[in-house]
């Protein structure tokens, strides 16, 4: 889907030319999961896949959001009324990214907006994110705010957690806002620091495959609640302001005095899983590639059996990637569902595809979709 298309899908629903096109993409987590609640580390890149934002500024305080993955016309907002916060369905992504704006004093007075997104929704890979940050950066552009990538990322968050009612954390948006071509994001949730780390897969002739399993268990919303409530026990409970204060050097003598042994596995996840992200960037700056592997394995296995946040497709996912010849496999995003990630040589790609969609086939889950997550630029201004 061309910037032109967007733009002239644009003038076709409004009647007017849009002011411009901006594209903002989904992304992968590589490594650092549930981290980034815990003030911890994360290490996402973008996909090439975006979500795409035509936008033209409008000075009657009216905001027109639309889809075109959404039947029917635009959704009309005013933007007076925008408080409140009743349930705006997908538009509340949008329109809270608007809302958030003028909250931190943003003289935004009003906007038609067509979106058109090769993100897949749902599974885990951030179409939310992308949303958001391609219509916060339109709007910083068209209306001269010139907020930073990191207060894009900010709003956006904002609008989700706040407007739309998500208590998700800062690294979708970031990703989306800040990840560069060629590079995973070694991302500080708590100083909000964050340094590009080369990931250039093509030149080491390797392929990081997405295995999205096209389900989502319906417990996913309600455990993640849970989960972010156990860390915040851990921490209360071990007199930290959060997890990421725990050292890993100490994490044997934090553990013992953890009484409840749920709690306790969610810490070990945790500061194990921060350490392994700082491995990992470790040994990509060095140039090993290849010697991640482990590290995504073990990720794994944390976060399935400390974390509990797995389920069977994904574990069948990462079980059948590694069978076949993966280098390493994990679920990433917050499970339940969505998608697995899988290191693979090049030419071992077809084949761990295959082996994957057959374990599925034998098992009787949906067929997984199966694509490579090229590194890719974050969100930038197309038209
Ligand atoms: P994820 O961000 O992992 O894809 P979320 O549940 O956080 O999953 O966000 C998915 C929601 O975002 C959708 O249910 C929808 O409301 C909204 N959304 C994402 N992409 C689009 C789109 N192209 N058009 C309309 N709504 C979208
Ligand atoms: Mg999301």
């Amino acid at each position: 889907m061309t910037a032109e298309r967007v733009s002239a899908a644009f003038r076709e629903l409004y009647g007017t030319a849009p002011e411009g096109v901006w594209a903002a993409p989904g992304r992968v987590n590589l490594i650092g999961e549930h981290t980034d609640y815990n003030d911890g580390f994360v290490l996402p890149l973008a996909l090439p896949q975006t979500a795409r934002a035509a936008v033209a500024r409008r000075a009657d305080g009216l905001l027109r959001l639309h889809s075109s993955d959404v039947p029917g016309g635009p959704v009309e907002l005013s933007l007076d009324r925008l408080g409140g916060r009743p349930d705006r369905g997908w538009a509340g992504y949008p329109a809270g990214v608007v809302w958030a704006l003028r909250e931190a004093g943003h003289p935004v007075t009003g906007a038609d907006v067509h979106i058109e997104s090769t993100v897949p929704t749902g599974a885990g890979l951030s179409s939310s994110a992308a949303l958001e940050i391609a219509t916060a950066l339109a709007l910083s552009d068209l209306f001269g705010l010139g907020l930073s990538r990191l207060e894009l990322a900010r709003l956006g968050q904002r609008a989700e957690n706040t407007f739309v009612g998500v208590p998700c954390g800062i690294m979708d948006q970031t990703a989306s806002a800040c990840c560069t071509r060629g590079h995973v994001l070694h991302l500080d949730t708590r100083e909000l620091t964050s340094r590009q780390v080369p990931f250039d897969l093509a030149a080491a002739g390797m392929r990081l495959l997405v295995i999205d399993t096209r389900v989502r268990h319906a417990l996913a919303d309600g455990a993640y609640a849970a989960r972010r409530a156990s860390c915040e026990e851990g921490a209360r409970a071990l007199g930290v302001p959060a997890l990421r204060d725990v050292d890993s050097a100490e994490l044997r003598s934090a553990l013992g005095r953890l009484a409840d042994g749920t709690v306790r596995r969610r810490v070990r996840h945790v500061v194990t899983e921060n350490q392994r992200v700082a491995e990992t960037v470790a040994r990509l700056e060095a140039g090993a590639i290849r010697a991640i592997g482990p590290l995504l394995n073990e990720g794994h296995a944390s976060c399935r059996d400390d974390f509990e946040v797995s389920c069977p497709e994904l574990d069948l996912a990462v079980g059948a990637a590694g069978r076949a010849g993966a280098l390493g496999a994990r679920m990433t995003g917050a499970g339940f569902g969505g998608s697995a990630v899988a290191l693979v040589e090049e030419e071992d790609a077809g084949r761990v595809a295959e082996a994957v969609a057959e374990a599925f086939a034998t098992a009787g889950h949906r067929e997984p979709r199966v694509f490579s997550a090229v590194p890719s630029a974050g969100a930038r201004r197309l038209l």
